[in-house]
């Protein structure tokens, strides 16, 4: 009887071993297609301008006495745009990558209006030129969050950087932050600050807004310009996340986008945890 149960018991041992190995593989196997398919999307992507440039090159080294001043000027143009799309994409996937490593991130007590104040200032020229007004309410005493500066600044100007975009002239787009809720049911809810990134822009069709936060995912539509890489929303969610939080985003075509996510408050006891959180 002894020797049966303790046969019994390595069986089972042994069954346990056997299914956490077979759930470790699969995961294995689904990360391992998932990094095959961003290789991949990342490949299509870079070739696309890196063909254009030489394309461009090649037009202007063998055929460019043939071409006028202006035409040799706007091939140069062309070339050079074409670049800056190029320097976006790989530094939209360095970030994503890194985004993605175990790498750990500094958090902390972050005062708020930093960041926002800071994206105002890098956007406000895109702005102005575009006739857009862009505008901030963020609540004066808001109290610290507990988060990365950088990253929440990244994710700031990525969802400015966009209104921005889809938002024609004589458009609006504001940044609001208020602490939430604005009146605690219980003393241990926590206590939240609400962002907001609002525009008056083209909006988002129901059947995309799950999408748009997909890697490489773009709207079709008359401003899919030159710019923009598809994974600045991707960067945005994953680093929301991060925050142990989620982004929320109210949308109708033609009347505008509002994204918004809750930060966590920063409490004392965040000091013990505040170094490197993944
Ligand atoms: P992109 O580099 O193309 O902006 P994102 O991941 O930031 O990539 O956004 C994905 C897509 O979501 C965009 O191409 C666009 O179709 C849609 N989108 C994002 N933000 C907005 C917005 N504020 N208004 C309308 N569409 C938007």
């Amino acid at each position: 009887r002894i020797l049966l149960n303790t046969v019994l018991d390595q069986a089972k041992e042994n069954v346990k071993g056997i299914a956490i190995t077979v759930q470790d593989i699969t995961r294995e196997v689904a990360l391992n297609e998932a990094k095959a398919q961003f290789i991949s999307n990342v490949s299509h992507e870079l070739r696309t301008p890196l063909f254009n440039i030489k394309s461009f090159i090649e037009t202007l080294h063998e055929y460019g006495t043939d071409l006028t001043a202006t035409e040799q000027q706007e091939f140069l143009e062309t070339a050079n745009h074409e670049t800056d799309r190029l320097t976006r994409l790989v530094n939209d996937v360095l970030d994503l990558s890194r985004l993605e490593s175990n790498r750990r991130y500094q958090f902390e007590a972050v005062d708020i209006h930093q960041p926002i104040e800071q994206t105002l200032r890098t956007h406000q020229l895109n702005a102005k030129d575009k006739q857009i007004e862009l505008v901030q309410k963020v609540a004066a005493d808001l109290p610290p969050v507990f988060g990365n500066y950088d990253l929440l600044l990244q994710v700031f100007s990525n969802l400015v950087g966009n209104a921005l975009k889809f938002t024609e002239a004589g458009g609006r787009v504001a940044i609001r932050a208020y602490p939430t809720p604005l009146k605690r049911q219980h003393p241990d809810e926590p206590a939240c600050v609400r962002v907001e990134v609002s525009d008056t822009g083209i909006g988002i069709a129901p059947e995309d807004q799950e999408a748009i936060f997909d890697r490489f995912f773009r709207v079709e539509n008359r401003v899919h310009t030159l710019e923009g890489t598809g994974l600045g929303l991707s960067i945005v969610k994953n680093i929301i996340e991060k925050h142990n939080s989620r982004v929320h985003l109210i949308s109708e075509v033609g009347t505008g986008t509002t994204f918004w996510f809750d930060l966590a408050v920063y409490e004392t006891e965040d000091a013990d945890n505040a170094a490197d959180l993944d």
